[in-house]
């Protein structure tokens, strides 16, 4: 392995620099920590990026990754190559009532595109930070409303480097779940919205900004929602309520300002885990891991992370830390 990523290196000077060894990807991440990628991979076009699937062995594991709004990466960083789309698929062009966008065009982007062409029902992802890709994979939503709802039709490539595009059926999408095959690296979207008047459009906006900014630590350094609401069968089967959310388990069992090393469980929104300042990334992931175990001790249901985490984590010979309760 360690000599096809070597091969991949000497292309670094050949390709001005679209391949990057040991990228700082967790420093990158919105909660600011966690290791580095073996290898980084910028394409400069969709050819590019078709070519360098075809011409990698298929045993070398590829990731891509869109702005680390949902993601740990873990200390150890992660193997083989991590491809991130950059600003060649971040164009956003409105045609009639449909946004054509780029995959690392921003969620926050595309709501102001659609906005100013006095297009309604694509606000939701004004508050959804990250790409179109990562919104896609994710099926990310926000009150009332999911990327699915939206969305038309999605571009891609194949591990293989074979473009495809699949319409919002084919991608079998549900609450944060998308059935695309697993390493699709989405390049494009097409979402159709409504004709709508401007003001209307932008005081919604405007609401959002001011909902999210009252209610989650949208300044901290963190991964939103950090696990997925249960599903009702899954609250049926632990005999709670079917409105039950993710963060009302965290919060019975003391979740709340709970801290492990420099991670800790925000006050403001106990489903929101912040770094303050001094987390390694397996601090956030043992929070994270101590408040599923509370949480299948005391009520009987297992909470799903939501936050994707990739990588390795590191080999430590420290003590284990335990949690504390902060605030
Ligand atoms: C303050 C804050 C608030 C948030 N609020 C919400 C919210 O209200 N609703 C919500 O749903 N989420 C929310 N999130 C989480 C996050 O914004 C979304 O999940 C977002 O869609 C992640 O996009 P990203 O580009 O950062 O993806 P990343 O974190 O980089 O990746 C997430 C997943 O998408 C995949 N991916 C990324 N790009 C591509 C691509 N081009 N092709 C294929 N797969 C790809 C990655 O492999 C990974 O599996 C919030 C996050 C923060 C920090």
């Amino acid at each position: 392995m360690l000599s096809k990523l070597a091969k991949l290196v000497e292309r670094t000077t050949m390709s001005e620099q679209r391949l990057t060894p040991n990228a700082p990807l967790g420093a990158e991440s919105w909660f600011g920590c966690g290791g580095t990628a073996d290898i980084l991979f910028q394409p400069d076009d969709i050819d590019d990026l078709s070519l360098f699937l075809k011409d990698t062995p298929p045993e070398l594991p590829v990731t891509v990754i869109g702005g680390l709004a949902n993601t740990i990466i873990r200390d150890g960083g992660v193997r083989g190559c991590v491809v991130r789309l950059g600003r060649p698929f971040s164009d956003i062009e409105v045609r009639g009532t449909r946004i054509l966008a780029g995959a690392a065009a921003l969620n926050g982007s595309v709501a102001s595109a659609a906005a100013k062409a006095g297009i309604g029902g694509l606000e939701f992802l004004s508050g959804i930070p990250g790409t179109v890709g990562g919104a896609i994979r994710m099926n990310a939503g926000a009150y009332g409303r999911e990327v699915k709802d939206a969305l038309v039709a999605a571009f891609g490539l194949t591990r293989d480097g074979r473009s495809e595009a699949l319409v919002t059926d084919d991608l079998k999408m549900s609450y944060r779940y998308c059935g695309a095959p697993e390493g699709m690296i989405f390049t494009a979207a097409a979402f159709e919205g409504v004709r709508e008047n401007k003001d209307t459009v932008r005081a919604r906006l405007r609401e959002i900004k001011e909902k999210r900014r009252e209610t989650q630590p949208i300044t901290e350094k963190t991964g939103g929602s950090t696990f997925a609401n249960p599903s009702a069968e899954e609250l049926g089967a632990a005999n709670l309520p079917a409105d039950t959310r993710a963060w009302q388990l965290v919060e019975k069992v003391g979740g709340r300002g709970l801290a492990i090393g420099g991670a800790k469980i925000s006050e403001k929104h106990c489903n929101f885990m912040i770094n303050t300042g001094t987390a390694t990334a397996a601090d956030l992931e043992d929070l994270g891991e101590e408040l599923i175990s509370r949480v299948k001790n005391l009520c009987g249901i297992t909470l799903h992370w939501e936050i994707r985490r990739i990588g390795e984590r590191q080999k430590t010979q420290d003590a284990p830390k335990t949690p504390e309760t902060t605030g």
